[in-house]
């Protein structure tokens, strides 16, 4: 099937995380409370919608994952195994079963809802750009010009390993600064007012109706950069203070980027023009992932 049709079912999802909360709050109250859930449906829309939390065990734990990283769990590889091997990947294979699968996927676009540690704002993070992911992004930068575009196009979609790949279109909601297991007002706000946007973005363009708009500004990933760290693996140095909280601001070579624990400047050496985001995001902190880089772009 072309992926040009219309969009009928579309599935919003969080606690893929099980410590993200602005997306498992707005969900639970999605599920709960019909005046929330007025507020997202357009009027005289025929969009089927549902809502799922995804780690339940881990939202209920308070923790991201109980044994491996549920959004790095579908790829096509793992998803054609017989069973599970551990937590996620079992749920990963029962949420393909249901929602999917990734092969032939019954969910027309699949909104996972995230939050970050970092100052990235409110982020959209789509995996194409084709037609329909181009009018998205214009639509929701219309509508909310403080969002931020991310585009992850460096493989194909169905090499992604995120839950939302099960889609037959899939998109992140990636809205930071939020602390992982608590709820800050604009994270929760601003989730809440993407996800609606979206969601009116689909009803508008299965009528044909999504107003036409010039190009938008967008970010699109490069690379991840590591913390230096000694022959045992220790840091060496923390993110540099001028760089803390500059996601999606310029950075250009020699400008400083850690900051080493006896007080000495670490600068960038690399590209000009690159853009950190992700800076200090602590669920990659132990991973040793400063940041991540991406390009400036337009779509
Ligand atoms: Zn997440």
């Amino acid at each position: 099937m072309s992926k040009s049709t219309v969009i009928n079912k579309v599935l919003i999802t969080a606690g893929t995380h099980g410590n993200e909360m602005s997306g498992v709050e707005y969900v639970r109250n999605l599920q709960s409370n019909e005046q929330i859930l007025a507020n997202l449906i357009p009027k005289q829309s025929e969009l089927n919608i549902e809502f799922t939390l995804v780690n339940n065990l881990a939202i209920k734990n308070r923790c991201r994952y109980v044994e491996e990283d549920l959004n790095r769990q579908f790829t096509l590889d793992k998803l054609s195994k017989p069973s599970g091997e551990n937590l996620e990947h079992i749920l990963a294979l029962e949420f393909n079963a249901r929602y999917g699968p990734k092969t032939k996927p019954s969910t027309d676009l699949l909104i996972d809802i995230h939050n970050t540690t970092s100052n990235m704002g409110p982020t959209l993070i789509i995996l194409e750009t084709d037609d329909f992911h181009q009018q998205m992004a214009r639509y929701v930068k219309s509508h909310m010009p403080e969002a931020v575009i991310l585009i992850e196009d460096h493989i194909p979609y169905q090499e992604h390993a995120y839950l939302c790949t099960v889609g037959k279109r899939g998109v992140m909601i990636e809205v930071g600064p939020q602390p992982q297991g608590v709820l800050r007002p604009a994270a929760y706000l601003q989730t809440e007012q993407m996800t609606q946007i979206l969601v009116s973005f689909c009803d508008l363009w299965n009528k044909s109706a999504v107003p036409q708009t010039d190009e938008v500004e967008a970010f699109r990933l490069t690379k991840e950069v590591k913390f230096p760290v000694n022959a045992e693996g220790r840091k060496l140095a923390m993110i540099h203070p001028q760089l803390q909280n500059k996601d999606f601001s310029v950075l250009n070579n020699g400008e400083p980027v850690f900051q080493s624990f006896e007080g000495k400047t670490i600068t960038w050496d690399g590209d000009d023009n690159v853009y950190p985001h992700f800076i200090g995001e602590s669920a990659y902190y132990h991973l040793d992932v400063a940041f991540a880089l991406a390009t400036k772009t337009v779509i």
